[in-house]
Order: structure tokens, then C-alpha cells, then sequence
């Protein structure tokens, strides 16, 4: 019989259902490979002709063929990975910056799914930008949409944390940082290793200049703070040219 391809996306991880054990990780376009292979075909009509017997009856029946069964998982391939809690900005940012056009709206959780954009800044290579669902406390637990999409942003080679220096928001911008790098390590405690550079967003809220530079300083030396706006591009040139010279030196792609 004829092969039975199947298509699936890139980032396609597939595992084999009984085992658990990873079979492939399809992560390049036109890359395959064999999830069962098929049954010898036996000997047919024409295997059996002789000078005697030039119309055969006889033929032999082809083997069984593999059957197993798989799970397939999608882990998206991108370059940045946004983080942050819901509201933060991070469907903002990410229509911003490229034409990626994600669900917006000032309540949380309005992006329901993972999306992607193409960030092309300059004349510098483009890069891929993940949005994903917000993340809040007790997410690795199953609290908000959890950590369902954390997947998603297990390969990116950066994660943007976007913090919002928005007036209605409870808790210090230092203070809810911390937690949720705090649901990231309980997901992957690889991700401690993750490069990452925080955005304080919707900067144009923020009247108190002076407060902010020093708000700035309390987070982690290594890590780079930038603050930006989506309504007045305050910041933003800053952050996408970080960003690219950032991903330049970076290796292609994550070990996961
Ligand atoms: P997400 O949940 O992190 O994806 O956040 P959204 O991008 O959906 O934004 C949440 C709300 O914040 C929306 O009402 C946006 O219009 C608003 N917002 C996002 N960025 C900015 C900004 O830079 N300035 C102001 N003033 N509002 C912003
Ligand atoms: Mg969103």
C-alpha cells in the first residue's frame, strides 16, 4: 500500500503514548521520519509466473505492519518568549512590534492561546516573538489558565518579562516580579539559566520619573530593566535594539 504521510507543524514533539519515550522532534521545515513502518508486502501473481504457469493464482500475504500509539505535542519555536502577569501588555507589545494582531483588552486573561509574531527591527535579521497566556500566582499549581502554555516558551532563547507600572495594580512592580519567577522555576528550574531582560510597560502611566529610576535599580544586577510604552513608543527603539544585538550572540537555539 502507500505511505500514509501525515503534516504536522513545526516544534512538533511526538512521543510514543505507551512508553512515554520521545521518538522525534520535528523542528525544521521538510524534516520526517518514521512513526511505523510498514508490513514486507508479500509475493504477488507475477513472482509465481512460469513457462508453465504464465497466469498464476497464487500469491503470498503481506506482513502486518507496525501499530503503535503516539501523543503529539506542540512546543512553538521562537526567538523571545514574553512573560508576565495578565495585563501586563504582552499582546500590546507584541502588536506593536510586529503584525501579529492578538486579542487586547484591560481585562486579564484575554489572550486564550499562544501567538506569534515576526519582529523585524532595522536592518538587523528578524526575530520571533511568543505571547503567551498571563501567569499568576499558584499557575504551576493550576491557578488562572496555569502553566498549560508554559511549554510554549521552553525553547525560546530569551524571555521578555513585561511589568506594569499601571496605577491599579495592588502590589509592588519588584514584589510581583519575583512571583512570577517564581511559577516560572516551579514549571522548569532550567529556567534560572534562561536569559531574560525586564520591561516595565505602559510607562506613560508613570509620572514619577525619579521614583522609577530607583524602582529600576532594585531588580537583580544581571538583569537588564528597560520601561517602555506602547501608546508613546517611549523606550521601545531601546528595548528591540537590545533585544536584536542580544539574540545575535546568542547560540540558535535552546538546548530544550
Ligand atoms: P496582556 O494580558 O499582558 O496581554 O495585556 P494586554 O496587552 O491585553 O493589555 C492590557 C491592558 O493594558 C489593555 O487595556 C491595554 O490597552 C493596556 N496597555 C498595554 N500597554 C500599554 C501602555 O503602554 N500604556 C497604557 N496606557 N496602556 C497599555
Ligand atoms: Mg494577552
Amino acid at each position: 500500500g502507500e505511505d500514509v504521510l501525515i503534516s504536522v507543524p513545526i516544534g512538533t514533539v511526538i512521543y510514543d503514548a505507551t512508553t512515554g519515550d520521545q521518538m522525534a522532534d520535528l523542528t525544521e521545515s521538510g524534516q520526517s521520519f518514521i512513526a511505523a513502518k510498514g508490513g514486507r508486502g508479500g509475493r504477488g501473481n507475477s513472482f509465481y509466473t512460469s513457462s508453465v504457469n504464465q497466469a498464476p493464482r497464487k500469491a503470498q500475504r503481506g506482513e502486518e505492519g507496525e501499530q503503535k500509539k503516539l501523543r503529539l505535542e506542540l512546543k512553538l519555536l521562537a526567538d523571545v518568549g514574553l512573560v508576565g502577569e495578565p495585563n501586563a501588555g504582552k499582546s500590546t507589545f507584541l502588536s506593536i512590534v510586529s503584525s501579529a494582531r492578538p486579542k487586547i483588552a484591560d481585562y486579564p486573561f484575554t489572550t486564550l492561546y499562544p501567538c506569534l509574531g515576526v519582529v523585524s527591527f532595522r536592518n538587523y535579521p528578524p526575530f520571533t516573538l511568543a505571547d503567551i497566556p498571563g501567569l499568576i500566582e499558584g499557575a504551576h499549581e493550576g491557578k488562572g489558565l496555569g502553566i498549560q502554555f508554559l511549554k510554549h516558551i521552553e525553547r525560546t532563547r530569551l524571555f521578555l518579562h513585561l511589568i506594569s507600572l499601571g496605577p491599579d495594580e495592588q502590589e509592588e512592580p519588584l514584589a510581583r516580579y519575583k512571583k512570577i519567577r517564581k511559577e516560572l522555576l516551579s514549571f522548569d528550574p532550567s529556567f534560572e539559566q534562561r536569559n531574560e531582560v525586564i520591561a516595565l510597560t505602559k510607562l506613560d502611566l508613570e509620572s514619577d520619573r525619579k521614583g522609577l529610576k530607583s524602582l529600576m535599580k532594585k531588580f537583580p544586577k544581571k538583569v537588564k530593566v528597560f520601561a517602555v510604552s506602547a501608546v508613546t513608543k517611549e523606550g521601545m527603539g531601546d528595548l528591540l535594539l537590545w533585544l536584536t544585538q542580544s539574540l545575535q550572540k546568542l547560540p540558535a537555539s535552546s538546548s530544550k
